[in-house]
């Protein structure tokens, strides 16, 4: 069991501000890679409402904090109030890690490189690939855009809200990349066509994990790869509907530990302990389930 340095004089703050943030897996996450790390650091979270942003943002200057994390409802209003993006926060406008140097506030987006590096991490490649994207919100932003970057085939967004799906097709950018908008409804042959399907939705999350699935069973099939943006459950009903179907899965829990590991490393400036990571990732997720 590891167990926290003890705080002192000497201790470093990293956080995590929401609203609401109680939830937050990170803590338990980030806390045991500082441990593994022998860093004498700490991360909290910080419950910040929507009207104390701009505060929640000086503090981390003024108190001097490593960095924080950001998550729903601030990734867009932390992006406009920090120093400095970097190229894929930028092109999102949305922040969900911020590095503080020496007062410089520097706003990163790592949600859409942690879904690749899970991915990579299953032994899929998404080079050359044709791919179906479900949903259209935050997640899918970052990971369409990050999905563009590996240089797949083609990529096909569906959307519920059609006008959304277009809307994100049309801010999409990869070279030599086919980029589609579907309605949901019509999107049966592009998802049974896909030899990657992507569920940005929340649907099938807890305490609704019973929820039917986005993408209907019937639409999948072996040889594809099924990644579920989804990490509580680990295993959702789509992904164990995949399986049964024949086809690989991806849970949502990798993203998350990634995406928190390539936060990490952006902050220590060493590699993060991602067995250490993902062991007090899943043991907090089977806490509280
Ligand atoms: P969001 O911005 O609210 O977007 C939700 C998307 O899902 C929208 O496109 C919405 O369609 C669609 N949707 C919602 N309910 C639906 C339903 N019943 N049927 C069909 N489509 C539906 O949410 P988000 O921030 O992208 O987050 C989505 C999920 O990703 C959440 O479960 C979140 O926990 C998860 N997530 C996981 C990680 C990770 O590290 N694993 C990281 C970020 C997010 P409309 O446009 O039609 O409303």
């Amino acid at each position: 069991m590891r167990t926290l340095q003890a705080l002192d004089g000497e201790t470093l703050v990293v956080g995590v501000i929401g609203w609401p943030v109680r939830h937050s897996l990170s803590p338990p996450m980030q806390n045991a890679a500082f441990a593994e790390l022998g860093l004498n650091w700490v991360y909290v979270p910080f419950e910040v409402a929507p009207d104390r942003v701009q505060q929640a943002v000086d503090a981390v200057r003024a108190l001097g904090m490593v960095g924080i994390n950001v998550t729903v409802p601030h990734k867009e209003a932390v992006a406009r109030l920090v120093d400095e993006l970097d190229p894929a926060a930028a092109t999102l406008g949305s922040v969900n890690t911020v590095v503080n140097r020496d007062g410089h506030l520097v706003g990163y987006s790592t949600d859409g490189a942690g879904f690749v590096r899970s991915v990579e991490e299953a032994g899929e490649d998404l080079a050359g690939k044709r791919v179906a994207l479900i949903g259209a919100g935050g997640s899918a932003r970052a990971v369409a855009q990050a999905v563009a970057a590996e240089q797949p085939e083609a990529l096909c967004i569906i959307n519920r809200t059609f006008s959304r799906a277009l809307e994100l097709a049309g801010q999409v950018r990869g070279g030599g990349l086919t980029i589609g908008a579907l309605p949901l409804e019509s999107a049966q042959h592009a998802v049974q066509d896909a030899q990657v399907v992507i569920d940005t939705t929340p649907v099938g999350m807890h305490p609704h994990a019973q929820d039917a699935p986005v993408v209907p069973p019937e639409w999948l099939h072996e040889g594809q790869c099924v990644c579920d943006l989804v990490y509580r459950p680990r295993d959702t009903v789509l992904l164990r509907a995949a399986r049964e179907r024949g086809a690989r899965t991806v849970s949502g829990a990798g993203m998350l530990v990634h995406q928190g590991a390539i936060a990490l490393e952006l902050w220590t400036g060493k590699p993060a302990p991602l067995v250490v990571m993902r062991q007090a990732l899943l043991e907090a997720l089977d806490a509280r389930s």
